[in-house]
C-alpha cells in the first residue's frame, strides 16, 4: 500500500506524484518542494534540528524535547466562521496547555454554523490527539526538519539541490482536483442548505401557512435566500480562503 509522504495516510487510488513521491491529496502535493529539500539538507543541518529539538521550549524556556504541535481551532456563526490549525514549535506542556484551551473555545464556538455541526467534532478530536499523542520524543519529527529546512533555506544559510523538473499536467491534474473538491463541497452545501430551508417552512407554525399564496412566496424567498448564501460560499472556496 502506497502512504502519502506528506499526511502518512494511505492511497487508496490515483496518488499525485512528483520525482518519488506520492501525495494524496492536492493540500499534501503542495508540500512537495519543502519535502525534497528537507531531505537533501547537508549533514551539519540536522545537527542543528537536533540541537533545537533537544533544546529549551520557546514558550515557557523548560527543558525540551521540542518539536512542532498543531492547534486546531474554529468558529462558525449560520454560513459563516473558519477552521484552522497553528503550527507551533514548543514542548509537549505548552502545546497541551494551548490544545485545552482551543478545545474550550471550539467546544464553545464552533457549533453556531452548519459547518460547525460537521467539523466542531473533529477539530475537538484533532487538540485531543495533540495532547494525547505527541510527536516522537526521541528524534525530529518529519515536520520539525522541514520547518527548520525552510527557515534554513530562506536565510540563505545552505544552498539547495535544483529540484527536479514538474511535469505540468501533474499541476494541472493537481489543480483540476482541489477545483472539483470545492465545487462538490459547495454544491453539496447549496443542497444542504435549500433543503434546511424548505423543511424550514414546511415546519413554520401553522399561521405563516394558512395563505397559500404567502407559503410559496415565503419559500421561494428562502431558497433564493439560501441560493446567495451558497453563491457567496462558493466565491470563498474559489478565491482558496476558508
Ligand atoms: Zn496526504
Ligand atoms: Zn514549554
Amino acid at each position: 500500500m502506497i502512504h502519502c509522504d506528506y499526511c502518512n495516510m494511505p492511497i487508496l487510488f490515483n496518488p499525485r506524484k512528483y520525482a518519488d513521491l506520492n501525495f494524496c491529496h492536492p493540500d499534501c502535493f503542495e508540500k512537495r518542494h519543502a519535502i525534497l529539500n528537507a531531505r537533501n539538507m547537508p549533514e551539519p543541518f540536522y545537527e542543528e534540528v537536533r540541537a533545537v529539538h533537544d533544546g529549551y521550549c520557546p514558550k515557557c524556556h523548560g527543558r525540551g524535547p521540542v518539536d512542532i504541535h498543531t492547534i486546531h481551532s474554529i468558529w462558525t456563526v449560520w454560513n459563516a466562521g473558519t477552521m484552522k490549525q497553528t503550527q507551533q514549535l514548543s514542548c509537549h506542556g505548552c502545546a497541551s496547555k494551548d490544545a485545552i484551551i482551543a478545545f474550550g473555545k471550539a467546544s464553545l464556538f464552533g457549533w453556531w454554523g452548519l459547518k460547525g455541526l460537521f467539523f466542531t467534532p473533529v477539530v475537538l478530536s484533532r487538540n485531543l490527539g495533540t495532547i494525547l499523542f505527541p510527536p516522537n520524543p526521541s528524534k525530529p519529527s518529519p515536520t520539525l526538519t522541514r520547518e527548520c529546512a525552510n527557515q534554513a533555506i530562506k536565510a540563505g544559510k545552505y544552498s539547495v539541490l535544483p529540484l527536479p523538473p514538474e511535469t505540468e499536467t501533474v499541476v494541472l491534474e493537481a489543480e483540476r482536483v482541489v477545483a472539483k473538491i470545492r465545487r462538490g463541497q459547495s454544491f453539496l452545501w447549496g443542497v444542504v442548505f435549500a433543503l434546511v430551508g424548505i423543511v424550514a417552512i414546511y415546519d413554520a407554525p401553522r399561521s405563516i401557512k394558512s395563505h397559500h399564496g404567502e407559503h410559496i412566496v415565503a419559500e421561494i424567498l428562502t431558497i433564493l435566500f439560501f441560493c446567495v448564501l451558497s453563491w457567496w460560499n462558493f466565491r470563498k472556496w474559489k478565491s482558496g480562503k476558508r
